[in-house]
Order: C-alpha cells, then structure tokens, then sequence
C-alpha cells in the first residue's frame, strides 16, 4: 500500500469486503413502514430533524401517489434500484438491499418475516441492512434475523443520533440511550451485525461531548458507523424552532467540521468501520441552503469529497483513527 492509499480509518468498503468477499452495493428500499414517532405510539410529530422524504430515492414511490407509505413492491424497486445505479456503478453485480425509511423493524413479525424474504428472494440481492429504532427490537425479531443470517448476510442499522439523554429528549426522539445500549447488545448477541447513525452538531451539545460520544460507543459491540452533520431541513419541527428562535444551532464550516470528525476518528475503536463522514440532502430539502458548504466557485460540496479531506487532515496529522487510545 502505498502512502497515498493509506486512507487512515476502516472503511465500510474494505469492511464490506472482510465480510462479503467482494464489492457489494447498497440499494435501498422502502418497504412501507411507519415510525412509532410519527404514528402516535410514542409521539406523532416525530424526531425534530426527521423529514423521510429527504433521503427516500424516487424509485420507491409510485408516481401519482401522494401518500408516502404505499411503497411499489420490493423486488420491483430493487430492480427499478439497479437500473437506477447502473451507469454510476457499471461493476456492481451483487447487492445489499437496504431497508431505509422510517422503522423497518416496526411491524407484525410476519409481515417483517415476508418483506426480508421478499428482498433476499431476488437472485442479486446477498443481504439486508435494515434500518431501525433501537426501542423498535425485542427478542423475536432478533430470532428472525438470527433465522435469515444463516443463509445471509444481516445488518442492523440503529438510529442512535446521540448519548445524552438530555438530548434525545430535546430532539424528541421517544427513547433514551439505555435503549441503544440494549438493542446494540441484543443484535450482537444473536451474532447479527450491527451498524449505527450518530449526528454531530444536535442542539445543546459542545464539542467535548461529541468527541466523548467515541468512548461511549466503543464500549458497545458496534462494527460500522455513519457520521451526519445536524442539516436542517424544511417541514421539519427543527426548522420551525430555529426560525422562531427558540434553539440555536451551531453551523460548523467544512475546515471545522473535518477537523471534528478527524478528532472523533481518533478516539474511535479501530475495528469499528466508518461508512459516512457527512450526510447530503438535496438543495430543495435544505431549510437553511445558506449554510451548506461550497467552493469558491459556489458548487455545492458533495458528500464523496468530506472522506477524502479526512484522510488529508489525519494524514498531515500524522495520526489514524484510534490514535487517541494508543497515547
Ligand atoms: S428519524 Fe426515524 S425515528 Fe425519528 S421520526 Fe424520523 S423515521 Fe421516525
């Protein structure tokens, strides 16, 4: 390896290739089902960041439908998802259906049971990644998943968002931490994968609490991590609040954003694999599209160019991700 390859952290892909052997990618899929915090089981307006349809793909709603949760059948989007990636990922052969919107562990175990089965059923697909609330697991499901892992390759993706407690009430996410300790703990113990979301910059948290969520997390049998910058988005309860100025937000710059990352890198277990630095949401979603990062020239930054600016800065750093603990 030379030193320009030496990106410096685990990535999800040479991740993806211990666990598969191969490159695999990502399709996802919505499969139709809600939230507990947006149905009126633990809250009805949902999480304050939360607008699902900033990161739900076109290709798994059906044009003239309005409302959101009547979803095309699965193996139709998982071939309408291929064709949809085809020509910026002409290698791709083999694939992970990614089960993304809302709580795709929030249903009766038989209608999980046939929309999994559905999914792994397609002759491409190798695995499910299915993403969830953490208070949104019990014992059964992971049955399930242990059941299905035999044969497949399983991940669970938690919405972990924050440690504080004081800040999961804030962002009235409807769960506390001691519920992501639980859920992590109960995935791992069924021997299923287990990946989660964290978000940098949520109100009410200084830097040195970000930078503590690393050792928090590294106690816990996590394997994979995305890392989101807090982005305020329309139709958002959090938009509203910022507007009328009842929460300040922090917009971090893209110089102090990396260095962030780069400090949390740092800190992370050195097995824990890293999918995502930062997210990316269209224009159109984006609340505040002032504060969204751009070149000089005014072109957005994409999301494919924060991992290569993490490498850069760890590598003029001369650190890695686990330094911190080393020291
Ligand atoms: S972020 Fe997830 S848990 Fe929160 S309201 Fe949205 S779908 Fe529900």
């Amino acid at each position: 390896m030379s030193a320009e390859d030496d990106i410096r952290y685990f990535s999800y892909a040479a991740f993806i290739r211990q666990k598969l052997g191969g490159r695999v990618q990502k399709l996802s899929i919505d499969a139709g089902f809600t939230c507990p915090n947006r149905d009126g089981s633990k809250g009805s307006g949902g999480c304050t960041f939360c607008n699902n349809n900033a990161f739900s793909p076109s290709y798994c709603h059906g044009e003239s439908q309005q409302v959101l949760r009547e979803v095309k059948p699965i193996s139709q989007q998982i071939d309408e998802g291929i064709r949809f990636h085809q020509w910026r990922y002409r290698k791709a052969r083999r694939y992970l259906a990614y089960f993304q919107a809302y709580s795709n562990t929030y249903a009766p175990l038989e209608v999980l049971k046939q929309r999994y089965e559905e999914a792994l059923n397609h002759p491409q697909v190798e695995g499910i990644i299915i993403g969830t609330r953490p208070d949104c697991v019990d014992e059964k499901i992971m049955d399930l998943l242990a059941q299905l892992a035999k044969q497949h390759y399983v991940m669970v993706e938690y919405g972990i968002e924050s440690c504080y407690d004081q800040t999961l009430h804030r962002v009235r996410r409807g769960h506390d931490f001691a519920a992501t300790r639980q859920a992590i703990r109960l995935t791992a113990e069924h021997g299923i994968a287990c990946g989660g979301h964290l978000i940098l910059g949520l109100p009410g948290e200084s830097r040195e609490e970000m930078l503590a969520e690393a050792e928090i997390l590294n106690a816990l049998p996590l394997e994979s991590i995305k890392l989101h910058q807090l982005q305020v988005l329309k139709n958002t309860l959090l938009a509203g609040e910022v507007e009328r100025g009842e929460i300040k937000i922090h917009s971090f710059t893209l110089t102090e954003y990396i260095s962030l990352v780069c400090d949390f890198v740092e800190h992370l277990r050195n097995d824990i694999a890293i999918e995502r630095f930062a997210g990316e949401v269209p224009p159109r979603y984006q609340a505040l599209p002032d504060r969204a990062w751009r070149h000089e020239d005014g072109r957005y930054v994409r999301n494919e160019e924060i991992a290569p600016l993490v490498t850069q800065e760890l590598q003029r750093r001369g650190t890695r991700q686990g330094y911190a603990r080393q020291k």
